[in-house]
């Protein structure tokens, strides 16, 4: 099971005091951010660049944290573009994403986006016009739909088959060449950003082998020179399994192996990771305020739900979680012993269930239940309007006390 710092322990109990009504809130512990992804940049090589995909998590106050540390920002949406205006100039940013609106790229092209990811042939035309009428060519990286191994994908891919995403092999030599021919376009290199969910590091570095091959290959046939290869991001975070998370360590020192690549010769290698950055600081916290029994069940309703936090039922998974005994437990509640339960929220839908069959000690009503790896795809992702409950509360852990 996973270590809950003491400090996260009393900072829930401490907004369990704080709070009339039962609690639900996120919890997220920027020095062991810090320390992550200090550890995480010590140990790539330097000439591999770092950026973090807003999306996973756009909580200004994390995204503070993770700007100080990485290369730089990866935003796919004009709204993206706007919440990382306080660190323009001082981090290069790059606009990726399909379904760009012509005031989106032009923005980018204003703000000195360090790398457009253009998605299509039709994107390309509308980037080439964009930069012709401000006399400007637009630093452009195509993005790659290549063929990939079966062996290779996990559950979720993005590339070698049928999805939105990135250029067709067949129509990706015309591309390039249009690319090329026009002054409006300064081409910097390739991106490919493949699947999500990876958590064996030897497996994603075989596909980089694989991707690093094939983009030498198509920049050898059309003549172009790698100045940076994207290679994007799809680190995973083992939600099933908590102590056994993506080796690191063994990715970087994979990355040593590989800066010799021919694909490399000329330029750098970048990544965009997003889950595997701000996953392990976050937690979600629900305080218990009714258990029952139907069909044989045990159910513990909790202040909350999947409004706000959608991650366990958009993965499919039971999510850890871990129990606190609450400062509101009234002494005489009755409570589970030795109990299997799940964990439901206050939406009327039985989708609303966070996790199954998890094993307790004791519950009672009042205590509070812990949910760790919630600082990823987690708030943002969840569907908050539904059924017009308050937002959770938020609280940052900004330093060890
Ligand atoms: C979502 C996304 C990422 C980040 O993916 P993670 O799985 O969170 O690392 C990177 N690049 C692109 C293009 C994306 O869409």
């Amino acid at each position: 099971m996973i270590e809950i710092p003491h400090a996260i322990r009393q900072a829930a109990l401490a907004l369990q005091r704080d709070t009339e009504a039962p609690l639900a809130a996120y919890l997220y512990d920027l020095p062991a951010l810090d320390a992550h992804l200090e550890r995480l940049r010590a140990d790539l090589p330097e000439r591999v660049e770092l950026y973090y995909a807003v999306k996973a998590n756009p909580d200004p106050r994390l995204l503070g944290r993770v700007a100080a540390v990485v290369d730089g920002l990866e935003v796919a949406s004009g709204g993206e573009l706007d919440l990382i205006a306080p660190w323009r100039g001082e981090k290069p940013f790059l606009f990726g994403g399909p379904g760009k609106l012509d005031e989106e790229i032009a923005a980018a092209l204003t703000q000195g986006v360090a790398a457009l990811h253009v998605e299509s042939a039709g994107e390309l035309e509308r980037v080439i016009a964009q930069a012709e009428a401000r006399r400007q060519a637009a630093p452009v990286l195509l993005r790659l739909n290549p063929r990939l191994p079966a062996a290779m994908r996990t559950r979720l891919t993005m590339a070698g088959q049928a999805t939105a995403f990135g250029i067709d092999p067949e129509t990706l030599p015309t591309v390039i060449e249009r690319a090329k021919a026009s002054r409006w376009i300064d081409l910097q290199g390739f991106h490919v950003h493949a699947l999500s969910h990876q958590l064996d590091a030897e497996r994603h570095l075989a596909m980089l082998d694989h991707l690093l091959d094939t983009c030498h290959a198509l920049a050898q046939h059309h003549g172009v020179t790698l100045r940076t290869l994207n290679l994007g991001g799809g680190i995973g975070v083992n939600y099933r399994e908590p102590a056994r998370q993506y080796d690191w360590a063994r990715f970087a020192a994979g990355l040593h192996e590989r800066l010799h690549h021919p694909a490399l010769r000329e330029g750098q290698l970048r990544f965009e990771l997003g889950r595997y950055l701000t996953a392990f600081c976050g937690y979600y916290l629900m305080e218990v305020m009714d258990l029952k029994r139907n069909h044989g069940q045990w159910f513990a309703i909790c202040r909350g739900g999947t409004h706000q936090f959608r991650l366990p039922p958009a993965q499919g998974h039971s999510h850890p979680c871990i129990r606190l005994a609450g400062c509101r437990t009234l002494p005489g509640t009755p409570a589970l012993r030795q109990a299997e339960v799940t964990v439901a929220g206050q939406l009327c839908t039985p989708k609303d269930i966070l996790a199954r069959d998890c094993p307790v000690e004791t519950l009672a009503v009042g205590d509070l239940l812990l949910f760790p790896l919630a600082g990823a795809y987690a708030w943002n992702i969840s569907h908050q309007a539904f059924l017009c409950h308050p937002a959770p509360r938020f609280h940052y852990l900004e330093e060890r006390p």
